[in-house]
């Protein structure tokens, strides 16, 4: 397996009126060709802000500050290595290098994203169908002319925060049978039943989860190579949740398509993930495979994600798996020690020193960014959690 995506030193900070809020810093993600990735974290972790970081749907006051996002992709290596050749290494592509009309050209065709709110990816005064078809045919006409590297926008003053609305739908309503035919496929890859009547239906006569659906095939219309899902099935009830994450899992396995998952639901990631990574105010503090990560985690906020810290219960047998709250992100500073430490219920003087880096604990892929992969828990240097101040 290659790697499709390397994102790498990714920063990410909103400049508001009451101060700067760090929201993902110094972020490293390698995502593999065929693998479904999961990103999991409570609220607040970054989770969404590093999902939108790589769909380029950062919006003012937010802008990325740093790092590079590296999509493998050599047809469009090739296209821009004579106008942006610092962008170019072999068949990858620095997205943060290039212009924006080329990163939005990507939206739709290479990424995809599909959020927990389906409305806002559907206009509601145009039928799915014909949606569907639309998006469609920005995918043929990328693929006619890979070259042309246009932002594809419809003006519209339609404006629910869709990027879909904004920059998939071509310039003029143009929708030929064929692409037609094509939604209609899609609907029914979908497990929308019905669909060639259901194509001239308009969103609010679906269900929530038949658009959930018609939403995944909308971004399956461009035929991604990365299809981005953020917390897909939050919203849903858990018969019909199950059944999304069931229809991805198909799509996946069908497709071989590339899927970055992003829940704070552990049993989502069980069902759907290759490797997982933890997040923790902006940062992957746990990464590796499903089994590394459920049955040999390393780091505390993991074992107390999975409300497996008997330190944790004897911190004061609180409901909270873990005490304390995702540090406020404004006006954060990286500092000169773990992130995690205030919550820490493993903490000693020696994660105080520095920001813990990554280290390998044990297989292949695992890695953990905590002094506790490379020593052992020493309780005669153990900083209580009180150390830092009340953690309520
Ligand atoms: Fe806890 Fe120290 Fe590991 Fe941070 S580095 S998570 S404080 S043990
Ligand atoms: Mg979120």
């Amino acid at each position: 397996t290659e790697d499709l995506l390397r994102v790498e030193g990714l920063s990410t900070r909103f400049f508001t009126e009451n101060g700067q809020v760090n929201a993902v810093s110094d972020l490293d993600l390698r995502i593999e060709r065929g693998e479904v990735y999961g990103v999991v974290g409570e609220s607040g972790s970054g989770k969404s802000v590093t999902a939108r970081s790589i769909m380029d749907l950062i919006e003012s006051p937010g802008r990325i500050t740093g790092g590079e996002i590296r999509y493998r992709n050599p047809d469009l290596a090739s296209a821009v290595a004579d106008d942006y050749p610092d962008a170019v290494d072999g068949e990858f592509v620095d997205l943060l290098a290039v212009p924006e009309r080329i990163r939005r050209s990507l939206r739709g065709t290479s990424f995809s994203m599909i959020f927990q709110d389906p409305e806002s990816s559907f206009n509601p005064s145009i039928t799915v169908g014909e949606q569907l078809a639309e998006a469609v045919e920005v995918q043929r006409r990328a693929s006619a002319n890979p070259r042309s590297t246009r932002a594809r926008t419809r003006s519209s003053e339609y404006s629910l925060g869709s990027y879909v609305l904004s920059t998939m739908l071509p310039s003029k309503r143009y929708v030929t049978e064929e692409s037609r035919e094509r939604a209609i496929e899609l609907l029914e890859l979908v497990g929308i039943p019905d669909p060639i009547e259901r194509a001239d239906e308009y969103p609010h006569e679906y269900s929530g989860g038949m658009l959930q659906r018609a939403m995944i095939a909308q971004a399956l219309a461009g035929e991604p190579d990365l299809l981005i899902a953020d917390e897909p099935t939050t919203a849903l009830d858990v018969t019909i949740q199950a059944q999304i994450l069931d229809l991805l899992s198909d799509l996946q396995a069908e497709t071989g398509m590339t899927i970055l998952l992003i829940t704070h639901n552990l049993g989502v990631i069980a069902r759907m993930c290759d490797r997982v990574g933890v997040m923790y105010a902006g940062e992957i503090v746990e990464r590796g495979t499903l089994s590394d990560v459920f049955d040999d985690h390393v780091h505390p906020y993991t074992e107390g994600l999975l409300g497996s810290s008997p330190d944790v219960d004897r911190a004061g047998g609180r409901l909270e798996p873990i005490p304390g709250n995702v540090p406020s992100l404004l006006d954060h500073e990286m500092g000169d020690r773990c992130q995690f430490a205030d919550r820490c219920p493993k903490a000693m003087e020696d994660c105080l020193e520095h920001p813990p880096e990554f280290d390998a604990a044990g297989s292949a892929h695992h890695e953990v960014r905590c002094v506790l992969a490379q020593t052992e828990y020493d309780e005669s240097r153990a900083l209580p959690p009180e150390y830092f101040g009340e953690v309520d």
